[in-house]
């Protein structure tokens, strides 16, 4: 399929203005010269038509969740409420200004603090910032605070290192490291699960912190979390909770009580707001009273009259993470989210989450090798290694487009061969369950006959199967 540009010919329009009938001035006296573009942009001509066709095919050649199962493993990829739409273009949410001023943004600023409580008790801590526009940066918002807590104490220079599991998301070390932390990588038990005499091996009085997430990435609970958490405050450090996907302990169990000082949200998984193309992304970051000072500012508040406001008065503040409130639309989307469910809406959003993903692990564990075989919580991880001879995990991943179906996420965690790491949701029905587990128990029939129907899928879609390494290693986005 050609391009835009290759479609384009030169003087055909797709608009049509009004002759002006103010006085207009030469837009070149407005601009200053060193400011002005000496060439027009170079920019596709056509008709009207000609562009609503164009990317009506190209949205045909894409695959969203509003397309069939996205069962990505530690990226929840659930329905987008259409009620969120609804909400998100009422006038005065999608006509505000951020410099409107305080008392003309009372309805913007009462969703910001009641959403921030929400999600504040949510996770059983006490002040959150909405700031960060994705996880990752919610992350690196909670390295910040961990550094300013430690400067305020006087010890940045004495606690140098952050600990994760080998299980860990990675952004976690990247995070760590971006803010000036080392990386200790502490092992998995054979149960999947923090290995606790390992684990206090590796915590002296360096520790400036630790970052899990829990349920961990294998989908499994951290049992032992309450001894862990407590043999980082015995030594002096802080707790981070890797909190993207919250789906499998909302209502049930909250990152507070579990001994965590900091959490991020991905609204944009947990809370159902677009992900990924659809974005932008949300990662709000909560925190215990002990770092509440350090939080970006402003912080939205609510004032003793019941007016609300944003504080920006916070001398111990890391700055600001973003121009004006993050991702204010997401807000919105999130904050319709929780409001149309209520606490137990929330509840049950875990339990179905759980429930799917421990149905998929029943009806696969046959057809595939279960590596920890205990009951997951919102995703299960499967290995692919052996189950068709002469074909790896990505080739099984690649056929299941042929049915159809987006694959779930392949090859993390890195600690287990040839992984599958699935995801469904609560948002998904048991029809749908059953086609993929039908779909993946027919792709281990047909390789186990002939490998090659793997080997060379996709064979149904727009374009066969593409180079995965040259595409990250030359980052050539246009000709
Ligand atoms: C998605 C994810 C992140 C990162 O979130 P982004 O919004 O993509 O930056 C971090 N940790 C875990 C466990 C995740 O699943």
């Amino acid at each position: 399929m050609s391009t835009i540009f290759e479609k384009s010919v030169p003087g055909r329009i797709g608009y049509r203005l009004p002759e002006a009938d103010v006085p207009t001035e030469p837009i070149e006296s407005l601009i200053p010269d060193a400011l002005l573009r000496k060439e027009a942009p170079n920019l596709p001509e056509s008709s009207q038509i000609e562009v609503v066709r164009h990317y009506t095919k190209l949205s045909k050649m894409n695959y969203g969740v509003e397309d069939g199962f996205y069962p990505l493993g530690s990226c929840t990829m659930k329905y987008n409420p259409k009620i969120n739409e609804d909400m998100a273009r009422l006038a005065g949410f999608a006509d505000a200004h951020a410099w409107q001023g305080e008392e003309l943004s009372q309805g913007s600023l009462h969703l910001m603090y009641d959403l921030g409580e929400m999600l504040r008790q949510t996770a059983g801590m006490d002040a959150i910032t909405l700031q960060p526009a994705a996880g990752s940066q919610g992350e690196m918002v909670g390295m910040m605070l961990i550094r300013k807590a430690l400067e305020k104490r006087g010890e940045l220079g004495k606690r140098t290192k952050i600990i994760l599991p080998d299980s860990a998301h990675g952004t976690n070390p990247a995070s760590a490291m971006i803010c000036g932390f080392e990386v200790m990588e502490t092992k998995s038990n054979k149960n999947g699960k923090v290995d606790l005499e390992a684990f206090r091996a590796n915590v002296d009085d360096t520790v400036a912190g630790f970052m899990l997430t829990n349920p961990n990435t294998l989908g499994l609970f951290e049992e032992d979390i309450l001894e862990i958490t407590q043999i980082i405050h015995d030594a002096g450090g802080y707790c981070y909770m890797d909190g993207a996907n919250l789906n499998a302990i909302l209502g049930h169990a909250r990152p507070g009580d579990m001994g965590f000082d900091i959490v991020h949200y991905n609204l944009h998984k947990t809370f159902s707001t677009p992900h990924g193309g659809g974005g932008p992304g949300s990662g709000p970051v909560s925190v215990v009273a002990e770092l509440a000072p350090y939080l970006p500012v402003p912080v939205a508040v609510k004032h003793d009259d019941g007016t609300y406001g944003l504080d920006f008065d916070r001398p111990d503040s890391i700055g600001k993470m973003q121009a004006f409130h993050g991702s204010f639309g997401m807000l919105i989307r999130a904050y319709t989210y929780i409001r149309m469910l209520g606490s137990d809406g929330l509840k049950s959003v875990s339990d179905h989450a759980v429930l799917h993903a421990n149905y998929i692990k029943e009806r696969l564990k046959d057809t595939f090798n279960l590596p920890y075989d205990e009951t997951c919580m919102h995703e299960v991880v499967f290995s692919g290694r052996g189950a068709v001879e002469g074909a790896h995990m990505t080739d099984i991943a690649k056929r299941l487009l042929d049915y159809g179906i987006h694959p779930s996420s392949i090859y993390f965690p890195l600690i287990v061969p040839e992984a599958m790491m699935i995801e469904p949701t609560e948002t998904v029905s048991k029809e749908e369950l059953d086609e993929f587990i039908d779909a993946l128990k027919a792709i281990v029939k047909e390789g186990k006959q002939d490998v090659n129907v793997l080997l060379e899928a996709p064979h149904t879609t727009p374009v066969r199967r593409l180079d995965d390494v040259k595409a990250a290693k030359e980052l050539i986005l246009r000709a």
